[in-house]
């Protein structure tokens, strides 16, 4: 171990850390506080660069906006000369352990010894004039995340499956004024949901989104195809997400039946040298605390990899 991270490319660090959101930054610090060389490449456009508020992070009593966590954690991270971000995307990764990993972005080539695939997800949106300057204000995709805040607010909960069937009735009982619109002419919502909702007097709306009314973040109003006006509080997206795993499967790294990157307890995937943190590795428990707790479980996995044998228990 040396304690600088190389500048010029060609030598390996001990990890290479993709993605700089909570999972990422979590797990660079710890690298780094193992004395580690530890080199993070971001692009700074993950679920953590919109406009939420995490009221549910530990600490921070009047909630604390996911920009400004990522902006703290860097500069957390600053205090490590053996740690640096790097802002390029990394389009490609090669190798194994036991030859190192070898990735490329935008042009350069590095290598490193370890890899932390800290990608996130890509949010399905959806997408009308301008809804990038919504979400986190008042277009939202997460009960846990923004439930509360929403108690008694009049909530357009967007979205065509039992998914969304099932969000609209879970925040019915956080206000009564819950309505559902498919963004699509059909919907896949079974006789089941479609009975709940009924019951519940929930209104199901068939039809897509046009554009939006609003000012500075404020939702006011869904305008429809068909020409409706849905005054609104709050939308909840549930159209899904997509798990960013390209550089995953190029490895050979496998997955687990939902497409998210497979981990044990300790975040090792099913290549040797290769851990995954954050929401890239399942389904449910998006939230910033499991991916601070991944990114460190990651970290502290990936140094026990690079103990030398005379340390190593097995
Ligand atoms: C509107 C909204 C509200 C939310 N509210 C809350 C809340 O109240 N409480 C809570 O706990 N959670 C909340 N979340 C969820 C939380 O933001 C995520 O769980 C968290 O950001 C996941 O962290 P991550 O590091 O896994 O992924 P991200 O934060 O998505 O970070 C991934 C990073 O990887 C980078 N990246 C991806 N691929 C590459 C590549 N090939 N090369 C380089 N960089 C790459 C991206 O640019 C990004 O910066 C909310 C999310 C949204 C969108």
């Amino acid at each position: 171990m040396s304690s600088r991270v190389p500048r010029s490319v060609g030598q390996a660090v001990d990890s290479a850390v993709v993605g700089g959101g909570p999972a990422g930054l979590s797990a660079a610090i710890y690298l780094a506080r193992y004395n580690r060389q530890v080199l993070v490449f971001d692009t700074g456009q993950g679920r953590s660069t919109h406009h939420q508020v995490n009221h549910n992070y530990l600490g921070f009593p009047d909630g604390v906006a996911t920009v400004d966590l990522r902006k703290l954690a860097a500069e957390q991270l600053g205090n490590y000369p053996n740690a640096r971000i790097v802002r390029h995307r990394v389009t490609d990764i090669e190798g194994n352990a036991e030859g190192g990993f070898v990735l490329h972005a935008q042009g350069h080539t590095w290598q490193a010894r370890t890899l932390v695939l800290a990608t996130g997800v890509l949010d399905h949106f959806p997408h009308f004039p301008g809804w990038q300057s919504y979400v986190g204000h008042s277009m939202f995709w997460c009960i846990t995340c923004d439930g509360y805040e929403n108690r008694g607010r009049s909530i357009l909960v967007v979205g065509h499956t039992d998914a969304a069937a099932g969000e609209a009735m879970q925040l019915h009982s956080l206000t009564d004024r819950v309505r559902l619109l498919t963004n699509s002419r059909s919907d896949d919502i079974s006789p089941l949901f479609r009975r709940r909702l009924d019951a519940a007097g929930i209104q199901v709306v068939h039809d897509r989104i046009k554009e939006a009314e609003g000012r500075d973040g404020t939702l006011r109003a869904i305008v429809t195809r068909d020409g409706l006006r849905l005054e609104l509080d709050a939308l909840f997206s549930i159209q899904g997400a997509t798990p960013e795993t390209q550089l995953a499967r190029q490895l050979g790294v496998h997955l687990s039946p939902t497409g998210y990157i497979a981990v044990d307890t300790e975040q090792k995937t099913s290549i040797t040298g290769v851990y995954a943190a954050g929401d890239a590795t399942s389904l449910h428990s998006h939230q910033v605390t499991a991916a601070v707790h991944e990114g460190a479980q990651a970290a502290s996995a990936a140094n026990y990899f690079l103990y030398p044998p005379e340390l190593r228990a097995d």
